[in-house]
């Protein structure tokens, strides 16, 4: 029998989900809760992300165990748990509370993308709108976590696409001796409330590889080549070089953050490009 190309499950392009599970692939010392939603295929590669995950709505109160009952060999780690929006809300809010109660320290990663993604997109209190796309009083998380009791200096907003900043916050809040609540704020890439912009491009030559974008998990990049080079020591290394599909790249930018010798543009319209947007209005 022929061998199946092996494709593992995978996020959308520019999947705002992308970002928080790159940033917590690129930090040691952490045991990672996560949940149910599309962020639980961040425990698959190329994240490795998650440490375990049980039921819908148990990461915070299984982040609360692991701390309360932490022994020798993880005292130096930080407690992660990972929700979406609309499974915090069906059932993750009671274990923040429970967890400031009883006086526990977790860093929460609220994944805000405005929808119960991993089911189709339908609404909750927190996107605004009712099942039927009507109007309907949209839920202020950062109100609502200091509700439950997190401290206003341990609330964070952060948009996941900026990368640097995403992982310099996990980094700052795991090590604080207290809970906090660090909420993304971009949309499912697959609703209408997502913005599509111009697709990237990688420019071959510039590209040294690095390999840091295919890291990043999104569907949109995929490996033009590899090759096999010596390094100044004396081992083999691989490089491995990246392109971008343009019918899949939505233009959210997140790639570029990883690239250091920016090989990731967005291409400028070729005159032939203007010629054929310009004929329809002739
Ligand atoms: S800009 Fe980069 S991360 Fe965003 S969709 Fe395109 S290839 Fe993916
Ligand atoms: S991050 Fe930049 S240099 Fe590295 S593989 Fe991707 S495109 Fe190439």
């Amino acid at each position: 029998p022929s061998k199946v190309f092996p494709r593992p499950p995978t996020m959308c392009a520019s999947c705002p989900l992308l970002g928080p599970c790159f940033a917590l692939s690129h930090i040691r010392n952490l045991n990672i809760i996560g949940d149910i939603g599309c962020y639980t295929l961040g425990a698959g590669h190329p994240w490795n992300a998650l440490d375990t995950c049980i039921s819908m709505g148990a990461s915070l109160s299984m982040a609360h165990g692991m701390d309360k009952g932490r022994g020798e060999s993880d005292e130096k780690k930080s407690i992660v748990a990972v929700i979406g929006d609309s499974t915090f809300l069906h059932m993750g809010m009671q274990g923040l509370l429970n967890m400031i109660y009883n006086r526990g320290n977790v860093t929460v990663l609220l994944l805000d993308n405005r929808s119960v993604g991993m089911t189709g997109g339908q609404e909750n209190p927190g996107t605004g709108q009712d099942l039927h796309g009507l109007p309907a009083p949209r839920l202020d998380f950062a109100k609502l976590v200091e509700a439950l009791g997190v401290r206003p200096e341990r609330i964070r907003m952060v948009d996941p696409y900026q990368l640097p900043v995403m992982v310099k916050l996990v980094r700052e809040e795991t090590k604080m001796e207290e809970p906090s609540v660090i909420i993304t704020n971009r949309p499912c890439s697959l609703t209408d409330r997502f913005e599509h912009l111009k697709p990237y491009t990688v420019i071959d030559d510039k590209c040294t590889g690095c390999g840091n974008c295919i890291d990043l998990g999104c569907p949109a990049i995929s490996v033009a080549r590899r090759e096999t080079v010596t390094a100044k020591s004396g081992k083999s290394k691989e490089l491995v070089f990246a392109s971008i599909d343009s019918n899949a790249c939505t233009g959210c930018h997140m790639c570029v953050e990883t690239c250091a010798p920016d090989a990731i543009i967005q291409p400028q319209p070729t005159i032939k490009d203007r010629v054929i947007r310009i004929q329809p209005h002739a």
